[in-house]
């Protein structure tokens, strides 16, 4: 198999196997993102990926599902990506569910009906890294989309009939933003109707934008206790019903599905851990967080 740079698959369920379709990140440019720093972007030749298919056939013939990488596989034009979702179904013929994280903009440049044509052929689940729903917090961090990029391509996707998640990166936006960053990435996100909300908090990785600007003083990281209390926030103004998934360093169990009828078990959580939580512990378990 070809795998370029680390791996990084679906976090919140096992999908299996895995499949380089792209490598790298076409924009990479996010000030928080370390993840394809040292892996230049480039298409992923069609005979590698013929071979990894044959290998595949050999190794997982009854494979039902399969991720698509790498950081955003699905920026290929529909005339590139729908011969490899055929060749997929080729060699693994009893495929059912092609799952890709991908960037909201790789949305773009399909239509619906292209949308739709992927959905036959198995493209049935999407992650976008939208990280906020906050136009300044996505220009701030440089995300290079926009809250209305979001509403359109979500919009999009759910006409095609694919389910998608949506990601609220918990800090992002540093103290002064933080709650403009958390109320309007919940409405932005209850508007489009994700399947899935899925939640991380920022840390800040040796390398990045970020974390320069942290220690020139022009960006105000959130403590601990703050990251949980602008959670919060977001869950409070989060209305649409969907799986809700979070891996917080509190290690707290908010995940699960049924999120409107959980909100207020999960506010209570984040109350109580708000008030009780060990915020040293946090921090360090923070600190020893290597990649996103
Ligand atoms: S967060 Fe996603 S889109 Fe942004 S640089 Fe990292 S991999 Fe690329």
């Amino acid at each position: 198999m070809h795998f370029t740079g680390t791996v990084y698959r679906n976090p919140y369920w096992p999908t299996w196997p895995l499949l380089e379709i792209t490598q790298g990140c076409t924009h990479n440019k996010c000030e928080f993102c370390t993840m394809y720093k040292d892996v230049p972007f480039r298409m992923t030749p069609m005979e590698w990926i013929e071979e990894d298919l044959k290998e595949l056939a050999e190794i997982v013939p009854d494979a039902k599902t399969i991720q698509l990488l790498s950081a955003n596989p699905l920026c290929v034009t529909y005339d590139k990506l729908a011969p490899i979702l055929e060749m997929i179904n080729k060699y693994l013929p009893k495929m059912e569910y092609i799952y890709a994280c991908t960037r909201v903009t790789d949305i773009r440049n399909k239509t619906v009906e292209q949308l739709k044509s992927l959905k036959e052929m198995g493209l049935r689940e999407i992650s976008l890294g939208s990280e906020s729903g906050d136009d300044w917090t996505l220009e701030r961090v440089n995300k290079n989309c926009t809250a209305a990029d979001i509403v359109e391509q979500c919009g999009k996707l759910t006409e095609a009939g694919i389910d998608f998640w949506l990601c609220f990166l918990n800090g992002v936006a540093g103290k002064e933003h933080s709650m403009d960053h958390a109320i309007h990435s919940a409405e932005l996100f209850s508007r489009c109707k994700p399947m899935l909300v899925g939640t991380g908090g920022l840390t800040l990785f040796p390398g990045t934008p970020l974390l320069e600007e942290a220690e020139r003083g022009e960006f105000t990281p959130l403590s601990e206790k703050e990251m949980l209390e602008e959670l919060k926030v977001f869950v409070e103004h989060l209305t649409c019903d969907c799986y809700f998934n979070t891996h917080h360093t509190s290690g707290i169990h908010l995940s699960g599905p049924d999120f409107l009828k959980r909100k207020d078990k999960i506010i209570e959580a984040l109350e109580h851990e708000i008030r009780y939580g060990d915020m040293d512990r946090l921090a360090a378990i923070r600190q020893n967080k290597r990649t996103l």
